[in-house]
C-alpha cells in the first residue's frame, strides 16, 4: 500500500505533460521534497493521446522563446534519461489558400526571423516538392521551419517524470488531491486520497497541473481558473505505401493539420465551432478515455483534406479518435501565483498546445517560484490577468466553442471575439450604442472601438490591410488633433489606497514621489528588483491619507495582487472601486470650452494645471476633474459616480455641439498616443524592460530613498543603457504596423515592434520598439537608416527618441 508523506516543499496536482515538466525543472533547480500526485496514472488525463505537433513559433519573442526551449529539451531528454521521446525535428509546411493568410504567414516570418528562428517563405511549388502530396491549384505561399518537429506525448511525460525522480523527486500514482489547505492567505497544504484513505501532506507550495480539472482545483482553494473542456478530433490512417518521411502540414485555412508517423496520417481537426464537453463534471473514473466519435462533426474537414491530400481517398481509416482538451477564454494558457492565496501556482489551460509549450512553461514557472518574480516577461500567460467572473462556467461553455477554432483561424489585428460578449459594460452602453458605438472586448468590458457613421456598417471587416474602420478611425483622431473628441474610459481600473501609512507604503512602491500636496496627479511606476516595470499608473492625492490609483482595465488584478502582497503590517487599505465610478475623457485643444460651458468651475492653468485634479459640478452633477491626457491634448479625465455618468455624458454632448465635438472610440485612442509615443503596459513596457531603457526615468525619483527597484535604476545609470525605446514612422503612407514587425537597422534585423498604429496627424504608419545601443550616445544611435520589415519587404523608416507629436508637450499644457 502507498503511504503518502506527511510533508513536502511542494504538492505538484497532476501527472500530465506540464505536471511532470514541473517536477523536472524544480528537480534541476536543486528543490528536494517535491511530490507530484497524480489521479491515476502519468498521461492518463489529455496528454496520452495528443497528435505531438512541436512548432517554435509563437505570437509573441518569450513564447516563442519558451517553444524553442521545449523543442531543444525533448531532443536532449532521450540522452539524459534513457527514455526515447520520439523527438523529430521534421520541419513543417503551412500553406495559404488567400492572400490574407499569405499575408499573415510572412508577416510571422519576418517576425521568427527577429526572433532567431531558422524559417523560409516557400513557392507552392516548393512546398509540392517537399511534401509531394500536397494538392496546390489554390495554394498562393507558404512558409516553412526546418527546426520544427513532433515527439511522442506519453514518452516525453515519461521522460520528464524519470529525469525528475532521478534528481530525488516523489511521484505517486492513484492519489487523488481532495482538498487545499489555507491560513493568512498561503498555502499551507493538501489532502489527498490513496487507497480511500485520506492524508493530509504540509506543504509550501502547491502547483495546479490539473489540465481539464484545473478549474476544479482552483476552485478548492478559492482561485478562480477559467477553463472548459472542448472535444478535439482526429483520424490515424491505415498505412499508406511508399509515403515517406514527411515535414508536419498545416492548411489552416481548411482548419486541417497532418502529422505523418510510421507510414500513416494522423489528421486533426481546428474546426471553427467546437464541441464543449464535461458540462456536468468529468466522471470520476476518467482514465485514458475517448469520447464518441462524431462523424458527421469531422466531415467538412475530411472532404477539404481529401482534395487536399487526394490518397487519402485510396486510404482506410485506421483510429477515428475523439479526446477532451482545455481551453480558456483568450485562447492563452496559465502560468503564475494566483493572486487571491499565495504559493498556490498554477500551469494549465493549454489550449491544445500543450507538449509544445510545457517545457517552457514548465522551465519558466520553477523559475518564478525559485526567484518570486518571473524571470521574464510572462503577461501573455500570466493567471493575474484573469477577471474573476470568468470563472464562470456559463460564460466558459459560450466561450469555449470559439476558442478551439481560433487556433486556425485568421489572427487578424483587432480580432474580437464573438462568443459570450457582454458581461461587463459601462452605464453609457446604450448610450454609446445608439450613436454608432462598434464594441470590443477588453477584460470582459465592452468597449467602444469605433463610431460607425449613419447607415455604415456596424461590423469589423476583418483584414491585414486598411479595415473597414480606418477612416472612421481618421475623423476621431482629427477631431482629437483639431477640435474635441469625447472618450468612455470606464473599464479603466480604479483602486483606493488609504489610511494612516498610505503615503509612505506607496512611496515604497512607487518610483516617483508620492509626498505631494491633495489634488496632485502623478505618474508613475511600481517597479522590480530589476528595475523591470511591473505597473504603469497615475496616483492622484485626494488627501492626507488617501490616495486614488488609476490603471488599465487589463491590469487591475495583477496590480490589486501587486499592491497586497507588499503591504506588511502597514495601516493601509486597498479597496477596488472599478465599478464605482465611470470615466469620460474629454480631449481636444477645445476641451476647455466644452467644459466650461457644463461646469462653473474655473479650469484655467493657474487654478486646475496639467497634472492636478479637482471637484466639479456639471450639468447637475458632480465629478472629479483630472488634468490629464493620454491621447497628448488640453483634457480631462471625468470622474463620475455610475449613477450620473448618463445624466453627464448628456450635458457634454450637448455642450460640445458647438465646438464640433465627437465621441471616440478605443482605435483612436491608440493612434492618437503612440504619435505622441505614450508608452503601453504589455506591449511597449513590461517587467523586464528596465524603466530607464524605456525612456521613462523622468518619472522616476532616485533621490527618494527605499523605494523598490532604486538600486537597479542607479546601477543601469552607471552602467548605460543597453537598449532604448525608439518611435518609428514609415515615410510610405500606404503600409500598415501592428506589432511585432521586425525593426531593421542599416540592414540588420535587430529588434521587433512592440507596438504600431496609424498617425492620421503624422501621415503614416507608426511603431515603437528596442534598438540595442550598448555604449552609444544617442546621436549615434539616430544616425543609422532603420527600416521596419513587414511580411519580408522592407519600409524606410524616421527614428526619433521624442515624441514625434508635440514634443515638448507644449498641448497639453495649453
Ligand atoms: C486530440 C488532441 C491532440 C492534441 N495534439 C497536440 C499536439 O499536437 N501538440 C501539442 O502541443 N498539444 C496537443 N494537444 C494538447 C495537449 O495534449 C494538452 O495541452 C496537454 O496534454 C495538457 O497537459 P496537462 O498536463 O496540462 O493535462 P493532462 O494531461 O490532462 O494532465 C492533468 C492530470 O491531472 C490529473 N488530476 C486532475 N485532478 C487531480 C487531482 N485532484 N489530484 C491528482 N491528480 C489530478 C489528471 O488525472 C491528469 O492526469 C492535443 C490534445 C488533444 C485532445
Amino acid at each position: 500500500m502507498t503511504i503518502l508523506p506527511q510533508k513536502a516543499r511542494v504538492v505538484i496536482i497532476g501527472g500530465g505533460v506540464a505536471g511532470c515538466s514541473m517536477a523536472y525543472h524544480l528537480a534541476k533547480l536543486g528543490w528536494t521534497d517535491i511530490l507530484l500526485l497524480e489521479r491515476k496514472q502519468l498521461t492518463s488525463g489529455t496528454t496520452w493521446h495528443a497528435a505531438g505537433l512541436i512548432g517554435q513559433l509563437r505570437a509573441t519573442a518569450n513564447m516563442t522563446r519558451l517553444a524553442k526551449y521545449t523543442a531543444d529539451l525533448y531532443v536532449k531528454l532521450e540522452e539524459e534519461t534513457g527514455v526515447a521521446t520520439g523527438m523529430r525535428q521534421c520541419g513543417s509546411i503551412s500553406v495559404a489558400l488567400t492572400s490574407e493568410r499569405k499575408e499573415e504567414l510572412y508577416r510571422n516570418a519576418s517576425m521568427a526571423r527577429a526572433r532567431g528562428v531558422d524559417v523560409e517563405e516557400i513557392a507552392p511549388a516548393e512546398a509540392k516538392a517537399r511534401y509531394p502530396h500536397l494538392e496546390i491549384g489554390d495554394v498562393v505561399g507558404a512558409v516553412y521551419i526546418p527546426k520544427d518537429g513532433q515527439g511522442d506525448p506519453a514518452n516525453i511525460t515519461q521522460a520528464l517524470a524519470k529525469g525528475a525522480r532521478m534528481l530525488g523527486a516523489k511521484i505517486v500514482e492513484q492519489a487523488k488531491v481532495t482538498a487545499i489547505h489555507q491560513d493568512k492567505g498561503r498555502v499551507t497544504g493538501v489532502t489527498a486520497v490513496v487507497d480511500g484513505e485520506a492524508t493530509t501532506i504540509a506543504c509550501e507550495h502547491v502547483v495546479n497541473c490539473a489540465g481539464m480539472w484545473a478549474h476544479g482545483v482552483g476552485a478548492m482553494a478559492g482561485v478562480p481558473v477559467p477553463l472548459h473542456a472542448c472535444e478535439h478530433f482526429y483520424i490515424v490512417t491505415e498505412p499508406i505505401p511508399g509515403l515517406g518521411r514527411l515535414p508536419v502540414l498545416r492548411v489552416p485555412d481548411e482548419c486541417a493539420y497532418y502529422k505523418e508517423d510510421a507510414g500513416k496520417i494522423l489528421l486533426g481537426a481546428f474546426e471553427s465551432v467546437a464541441k464543449p464537453w464535461g458540462m456536468d463534471g468529468i466522471p470520476e473514473d476518467f482514465c485514458f478515455d475517448q469520447l464518441p466519435e462524431d462523424f458527421d462533426h469531422f466531415e467538412p474537414i475530411l472532404e477539404k483534406a481529401v482534395k487536399r491530400f487526394p490518397l487519402l481517398a485510396e486510404t482506410g481509416i485506421h483510429t477515428f479518435f475523439n479526446g477532451p482538451e482545455s481551453f480558456t477564454p483568450d485562447d492563452r494558457y496559465y502560468l503564475g501565483e494566483a493572486p487571491q492565496l499565495r504559493n498556490f501556482w498554477v500551469a494549465c489551460g493549454f489550449n491544445s498546445i500543450g507538449i509544445q509549450s510545457s517545457g517552457g512553461a514548465g522551465m519558466a514557472l520553477a523559475q518564478w517560484m525559485q526567484d518570486g518574480e518571473p524571470p521574464f516577461d510572462l503577461w501573455d500567460v500570466d493567471i493575474r490577468r484573469v477577471q474573476p467572473f470568468q470563472a464562470n462556467k456559463t460564460y466558459l461553455y459560450r466561450r469555449s466553442v470559439e476558442t478551439l477554432g481560433l487556433l486556425y483561424a485568421d489572427h487578424f489585428p483587432y480580432r474580437q471575439m464573438a462568443s459570450a460578449r457582454g458581461v461587463r459594460r459601462s452605464p453609457l452602453h446604450e448610450h454609446l450604442k445608439t450613436r454608432g458605438a462598434v464594441f470590443g472586448e477588453v477584460a470582459g468590458w465592452e468597449r467602444a472601438n469605433w463610431f460607425a457613421r449613419p447607415g455604415q456598417e456596424r461590423e469589423y471587416r476583418y483584414s491585414w490591410k486598411r479595415q473597414n474602420w480606418f477612416d472612421n478611425e481618421r475623423d476621431e483622431h482629427l477631431s482629437v488633433r483639431n477640435r474635441v473628441g469625447l472618450f468612455d474610459m470606464t473599464s479603466f481600473g480604479k483602486i483606493r489606497v488609504e489610511g494612516r501609512d498610505a503615503l509612505a507604503f506607496l512611496q515604497r512602491l512607487c518610483a516617483n514621489d508620492m509626498d505631494v500636496p491633495a489634488g496632485k496627479i502623478v505618474y508613475t511606476q511600481m517597479l522590480n528588483e530589476r528595475g523591470g516595470i511591473e505597473s504603469d499608473l497615475t496616483v492622484s492625492r485626494l488627501s492626507d491619507t488617501a490616495f486614488f490609483l488609476v490603471v488599465p482595465g487589463a491590469t487591475l488584478q495583477r496590480d490589486l495582487a501587486r499592491l497586497r502582497r507588499h503591504l506588511t503590517d502597514e495601516f493601509v487599505v486597498i479597496t477596488d472601486v472599478t465599478a464605482a465610478e465611470s470615466v469620460l475623457c474629454l480631449m481636444g485643444p477645445r476641451a476647455r470650452d466644452v467644459i466650461k460651458k457644463v461646469s462653473p468651475n474655473d479650469f484655467s492653468n493657474e487654478n486646475n494645471p496639467f497634472g492636478t485634479w479637482q471637484k466639479i459640478e456639471i450639468g447637475m452633477g458632480e465629478a472629479r476633474a483630472h488634468r490629464v491626457t493620454y491621447v497628448g491634448e488640453l483634457g480631462w479625465e471625468l470622474y463620475v459616480s455610475t449613477d450620473q455618468t448618463a445624466h453627464v455624458f448628456e450635458a457634454i454632448e450637448d455642450a460640445g455641439a458647438d465646438f464640433g465635438l465627437k465621441l471616440c472610440g478605443l482605435h483612436t485612442l491608440d493612434s492618437c498616443r503612440i504619435e505622441k509615443a505614450f508608452r503601453h503596459f504589455g506591449h511597449d513596457i513590461t517587467d523586464e524592460d528596465h524603466v530607464l531603457e524605456a525612456g521613462l526615468g523622468f518619472a522616476v525619483k532616485t533621490a527618494k530613498p527605499g523605494f523598490i527597484g532604486r538600486d537597479a535604476v542607479l546601477c543601469r545609470k552607471e552602467a548605460g543603457l543597453e537598449r532604448r525605446m525608439v518611435q518609428f514612422r514609415l515615410t510610405d503612407p500606404t503600409p500598415l504596423l501592428f506589432h511585432n514587425e521586425a525593426i531593421v537597422r542599416d540592414g540588420k534585423i535587430v529588434g521587433t515592434v512592440t507596438s504600431g498604429n496609424y498617425g492620421h496627424h503624422l501621415g503614416g504608419a507608426i511603431g515603437m520598439g528596442y534598438v540595442p545601443s550598448k555604449g552609444e550616445s544617442e546621436v549615434e544611435l539616430l544616425a543609422s537608416s532603420y527600416e521596419i520589415e513587414i511580411a519580408g519587404e522592407r519600409f524606410a523608416a524616421e527614428a526619433s527618441l521624442k515624441p514625434m507629436y508635440d514634443p515638448k508637450a507644449e498641448r497639453v499644457r495649453a
